[in-house]
């Protein structure tokens, strides 16, 4: 292709809206509202759903419970004030053949412009039983019929676009019209030929056209379903290139096989000469109070097996809440130190990271291995003491939050890399601590809750992934009950009873997610409520986030020593918090909380060898947050519960997406797609076997498309 040619198609797409036929200046202000501002911005603006018009039912024939359109003349539009002081618009369709109520809540520009309507309209929405046994729609979707228009309104799919106020559907109609008929032949297809035959595949010109202009819903399906595939492909392009470029860089070959033989490390680093004696497997035995779980010496198989190889590691562990993943980070850890280098530990909390350290320091300061803190509230004197640790090499372990990965820590031989997150340390986190090594330290990513297939590959899908898919034995599975409001004494006496048998409790409040200030008031409340009320006779503790370190510490301490009965707490406890005397945990106005972050604050009872309960106490105000419920009740599979949640949320909401800025999915989606992302996976690897760098010409589209990937994966931000 030649240089003037490329230049006509960038004018071609780049071309300001206004210049659409049809569209002109003013109705290009409009389209900004919606972010359209090019021909190819309205090419890629995609409809939300499709009308099939060409079967309107008469309006006698509607039944309740289906979303359906209907057409016809309005009669009798009123507006009147709700005892709430909002407005509500009423309105009356009338087609001849029947009748079907309008509604709108508090949308007063709606009735302004339904007073304007001389015609028939048409509306969507979903038919219930109304007022005076009469049927009704409430905030319908609505527009006009265009006289003049007739029949391009009625002769085929109409697309249906998302919408802001004040922008009409017909607008963006008559621009997406304008644009697919006038050019339509410029887009060239950043799919090389070949991919679209071997993925079966239409090319974009086709597909476009029948996104905005469908002519079938089958060519709709056809066309939306290459689109997902390309949306999914940069992604897939860009990791899997990174993941490539990560094995082909010399990082650490870490002796672990030769652990045991003095020579093979720094025998200063042991106190106990006997130990340095001993293979790595042996001294984790002797490390660890308990005996591995199958899963766990899998993964951790698979880990050492990273380490050894000097391409540098990059690998993902999953595993269950409780399924024992500190465990097999220590594991690691401890290898990295006998290897002679330091390791790393980078937690998403204060209260995460000090229990890590807390955890990590009674199993290696009896080995002789020192083990330091490092957050961002530590004293100027502590972290200066903590900086010199690491920077000297004095301290192997150094254990904290971002504060790691912050100018001014050094490691004086840092070789191993662990970061636990809760889907909340991007790409960018990762390799800025990667930095901090010496060459190309490897790293170990910890997920703390399971999250469905999809969401693994698209936010890690540059990692070589571990499963531990097994619970240490002798667990009970926990005993979840849902109770209303109303049983709330029975469940305090239930406690109560599990107290006098020598355990403790959690108490959960509520979530309130507005105001951190009145979540602590909430939880103050709570913890007044029981330390007088209900249990004045028992030692009850209370933590929230806005405590300093030190006092979260000291009521961790005692929780731990079995000096508090019952801990009071908010969210702070759902990542990490390790008692196994605990063994009951109540979850105020449960409902208020999403599937996953009920899962993990579930997850920090059921830790030893007593039967474990979880007493959820709510009225589901919604129907959405019944299925939560119910589904907490019914199992405690993580990955199970992953997918559900992904399900009832949607993608966009489901937890850390948000963070995730970089996946600008437009059309793709998680819950339904899953067979496409694998299906570009796949495709991603066999193109980059073919042309590694994507050097090809015909590649050289897509080459441009991974590079805005790219550079979005670096605008993610720790929150
Ligand atoms: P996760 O981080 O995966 O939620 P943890 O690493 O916190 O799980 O482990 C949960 C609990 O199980 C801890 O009390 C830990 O000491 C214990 N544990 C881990 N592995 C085993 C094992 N193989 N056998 C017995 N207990 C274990
Ligand atoms: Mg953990």
């Amino acid at each position: 292709m030649s240089d003037t040619q490329t230049e006509t198609r960038k004018s071609g797409q780049e071309m300001e809206v206004q210049f659409l036929k049809g569209v002109g200046p003013k109705l290009a202000m409009m389209l900004r509202k919606v972010g359209i501002e090019t021909v190819g911005d309205v090419l890629f603006y995609f409809p939300r759903r499709y009308e099939d018009r060409t079967k309107l039912p008469p309006l006698f024939q509607l039944s309740p419970g289906e979303a359906q359109t209907v057409r016809g003349r309005l009669l009798n539009v009123s507006s009147r004030p709700t005892r709430g002081g909002k407005v509500l618009i009423r309105a009356i369709l009338d087609d001849g053949s029947g009748q079907v109520g309008l509604i709108w809540f508090n949308q007063p520009w709606v009735g302004r412009e339904l007073q304007k309507i001389e015609g028939e309209i048409i509306a969507y929405g979903t038919v219930k039983h109304g007022q005076n046994r009469m049927l009704e729609i409430s905030s319908p979707e609505w527009e006009p019929v265009e006289d003049d228009d007739d029949e391009e309104q009625f002769a085929r799919l109409m697309p249906v676009y998302p919408l802001k106020e004040g922008v009409p559907q017909w607008l963006i109609r008559k621009a997406a019209k304008s644009a697919i008929e006038y050019f339509s032949r410029d887009i060239e297809d950043p799919l090389p030929v070949q991919v679209l035959k071997e993925e079966h595949l239409r090319d974009l010109k086709w597909c476009l056209r029948q996104m905005h202009l469908p002519d079938s819903e089958r060519d709709q399906f056809e066309a939306r379903k290459r689109l997902v595939f390309e949306e999914f492909l940069y992604l897939q392009l860009a990791q899997q290139m990174r993941r490539r470029e990560v094995k082909q860089e010399v990082g650490i070959s870490f002796p672990i096989s030769e652990i045991g033989s003095i020579e093979a490390s720094d025998a200063s680093l042991f106190v106990d000469s006997e130990a340095a004696k001993r293979d790595v497997w042996e001294q984790i035995h002797a490390m660890l109070p308990f005996d591995l779980t199958g899963a766990q010496k899998r993964v951790i198989g698979e880990i050492f097996e990273d380490m050894e190889r000097s391409a540098p590691m990059n690998r993902l562990v999953q595993g269950d809440v409780g399924s024992g993943k500190t465990a097999v980070a220590a594991c690691a850890m401890l290898a990295s130190v006998r290897c002679g280098y330091q390791t790393a530990l980078m937690a998403p909390t204060e209260i995460l990271a000090e229990q890590h350290a807390y955890n990590l320091k009674k199993l290696f300061e009896p080995l002789g291995i020192t083990v330091t803190l490092l957050v961002g509230k530590q004293t100027a004197a502590q972290k200066k003491k903590a900086l010199q640790a690491t920077a000297s090499g004095e301290a192997q372990i150094a254990v904290g939050t971002h504060a790691l990965i912050q100018d001014g820590v050094d490691f004086h031989k840092l070789g191993l890399v662990i970061v636990d997150e809760q889907h909340r340390f991007g790409v960018m986190q990762r390799l800025a601590l990667r930095q901090k090594g010496v060459g190309n330290p490897d790293v170990l990513v910890m997920t703390a809750t399971p999250i469905p297939r999809t969401m693994t590959m698209t936010l890690y899908g540059d990692l070589d992934l571990s499963v531990i898919d097994e619970l240490p034995p002798g667990r009970k599975p926990i005993k979840t009950h849902w109770k209303r409001t109303q049983d709330r004494d029975k469940v305090y006496g239930t406690v109560r009873e599990l107290i006098g048998q020598g355990r403790q409790a959690y108490f959960v409040c509520p979530l309130i997610t507005e105001s951190p200030k009145m979540e602590v008031q909430a939880a103050e409340d709570l913890h007044y409520r029981l330390s007088n009320e209900q249990y004045p006779d028992l030692n009850v503790g209370l933590l929230h986030g806005q405590l300093k370190p030190v006092e979260k510490e000291e009521i961790m301490e005692a929780f731990r020593r079995n000096e508090l009965h019952i801990l009071v707490s908010t969210v702070v406890i759902e990542v990490g918090v390790d008692v196994p005397n605990a063994t009951v945990m109540v979850i105020e106005d449960a409902n208020r909380f999403g599937l996953s972050q009920l899962h993990q604050l579930r997850g920090r009872v059921g830790r030893g060898e007593h039967q474990s309960f979880c007493i959820l106490i709510a009225d589901a105000t919604t129907e959405e947050a019944r299925e939560r419920l119910e589904i907490m009740v019914e199992t405690s599979n993580g990955f199970r519960i992953a997918e559900k949640d992904l399900e009832i949320r949607g993608p966009g909401d489901f937890a850390g997406t948000k963070q995730s800025g970089f996946l600008n999915l437009k059309l793709a989606n998680l819950v339904d797609d899953g067979p496409m992302l694998e299906q570009a996976r796949a495709a991603a690897n066999r193109i980059l076997d073919r042309d590694p760098g994507l050097l090809l010409t015909e590649n050289e589209k897509m080459l441009s498309e991974v590079r805005k990937q790219r550079s979005q994966e670096a605008l993610v931000v720790v929150s």
